[in-house]
């Protein structure tokens, strides 16, 4: 039985998905409140299913601090610049529809991710979107896709030029 600050692992619906450490925050009747390490210094709350999650001794300390080094060249990306209140121009928050289902999501399945899709699909600012996620660290949905994609989007773009 999992109690509040117990160290905690999720149980991954295949070896395709990283790996995901968190500490038990809160207990639920049905699910339980994580506290999970994005990165080293953020971590995220999220309520999980019990059957998704599975006690740990320790949390592996490396990880993070990996992660971390492989953002680096973020900061040096030559991203498009956004306008004045961009975000009001977004399909997301433009649809009276309501189809976005939010920012927070950090791991959609594949229904949500349909949904995620489609409120992004043709979105005017889909590009100042997602790199002002890159730019803001922001984890998460935002430019039609997950924080796992953008990263792998963001290697394509130009890298800014060193100044002499
Ligand atoms: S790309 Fe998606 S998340 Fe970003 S503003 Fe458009 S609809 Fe919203």
């Amino acid at each position: 039985m999992l109690k509040v600050g117990d160290k905690v692992e999720w149980v991954k619906p295949s070896p395709n998905y990283r790996n995901w450490y968190g500490t038990v925050a809160e207990l639920g009747e049905h699910k339980v409140k994580i506290e999970w390490i994005i990165r080293e210094g953020k971590t995220k709350f999220k309520w999980e299913p019990y059957k998704d999650v599975k006690w740990i001794d320790v949390i592996p300390v490396n990880l993070p601090q990996n992660k971390r080094r492989s953002r680096d060249f973020l900061q040096d990306i030559d991203y498009p610049a956004p306008y004045r209140d961009w975000h009001m121009d977004g399909n997301c928050y433009a649809n009276g529809e309501k189809l976005f289902v939010g920012y927070s999501t950090l791991r959609p399945n594949a229904k949500t991710r349909a949904k995620l899709e489609e409120a992004c699909r043709d979105c005017r600012v889909m590009i100042i979107c997602r790199s002002e996620a890159l730019k803001t660290d922001s984890v998460g949905w935002w430019g039609g896709m997950d924080e796992a994609d953008r990263l792998q989007w963001a290697k394509t773009l130009p890298l800014k030029e060193m100044a002499e």
